[in-house]
């Protein structure tokens, strides 16, 4: 399995590869620019070549780059949708020079005006942006479903890789975020109709990541609130997801407050390698007791 966790890049993104070391994590996520403004950073080329190198060497074994929240492609706002379209193509420049796998994207909210009556534009948005891509995967993320954020069920994230038909758009599934909105994925037979829902609607090979979040808020209450391992709604039952056959090979990228509250530690990425096993512990049992 690769465990991986939100890194900081505060200070560069040379800084990453010792910080994931550092937890014991294989596999990376990282904002490219502050997440609370439009601005850009300017990243030093030589900080760049640290982290694509520790790709390259397999220091780093996976490396989703998330983009700003603030982006929508769905809005009405002509400034809004600009912007928008610069800092996502800042994203995958930077992914593309630090040899990323993947570029992890909130595609936004319609605001109520509904997903059919945006998809047009998202679609012209996204194949702007994978003009750009050269490497990575353009990965959509699925949300808590608040208001009218797109992405609260895989359905709206297929119909949107079908509409542009591109062979690296494909998709993050976070547990919190299917749990929040109502799929609970520490049930078997619910998750294998996620699972059989991906695979009918986009075809799973396109999951190319997961984002590994308890819950700190019930099933169903669109609230996105992450709890570290363990410590929320979805306990002990996360194991039913992380070991499930078409999916205990993917990347897995926590997200977690961690105990002090400056993100995923050293505790949060033990609990992911725990809770793996304990879970294909589990179903191995379960196999050999119905055999
Ligand atoms: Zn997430
Ligand atoms: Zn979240």
């Amino acid at each position: 399995m690769i465990a991986g966790a939100h890194i900081s890049s505060a200070g560069g993104l040379h800084r990453v590869p010792e910080r994931a070391a550092a937890i014991g994590a294989d596999g990376v996520q990282v904002f490219i620019q502050s997440a609370r403004t439009w601005k850009p950073t300017a990243h030093k080329p030589e900080d760049l070549a640290v982290l694509r190198a520790a790709r390259e060497s397999g220091q780093v074994q996976y490396i989703a780059c998330h983009a700003i929240y603030f982006i929508n492609l769905a809005t009405d706002e002509p400034e809004l949708l600009k912007k928008s379209r610069s800092a996502l193509l800042n994203t995958i420049d930077v992914a593309n020079a630090i040899a990323a796998d993947g570029i992890v994207l909130h595609v936004g909210s319609h605001k109520g005006r509904g997903l059919e009556a945006t998809l047009p534009q998202i679609v012209t948005e996204l194949q702007t942006a994978l003009m750009r891509l050269d490497g990575p995967w353009l990965l959509l993320e699925n949300s808590a479903g608040a208001g009218g954020t797109i992405g609260r069920d895989p359905v709206e994230l297929a119909s949107i890789i079908n509409a542009v038909d591109h062979p690296r758009l494909g998709l993050c599934i976070d547990t919190c975020h299917a749990y929040v909105s109502g799929v609970d994925v520490t049930n078997s037979s619910q998750l294998d109709a996620l699972v059989t829902e991906i695979d009918t609607r986009v075809g799973i090979e396109r999951l190319r990541c997961l984002h590994v979040n308890d819950a700190a808020a019930a099933l169903g209450s669109n609230r996105d609130r992450h709890a570290n391992l363990g410590q929320g709604e979805l306990g002990k039952g996360l194991a039913v997801t992380l070991s499930h056959p078409a999916l205990s090979d993917l990347p897995m990228l926590l997200e977690t407050p961690g105990a002090e509250g400056n993100g995923p530690d050293t505790a949060e990425i033990t609990a992911l390698r725990t809770l793996c096993k304990q879970g294909v512990t589990r179903r191995a049992k379960a196999a050999r007791a119905s055999s």
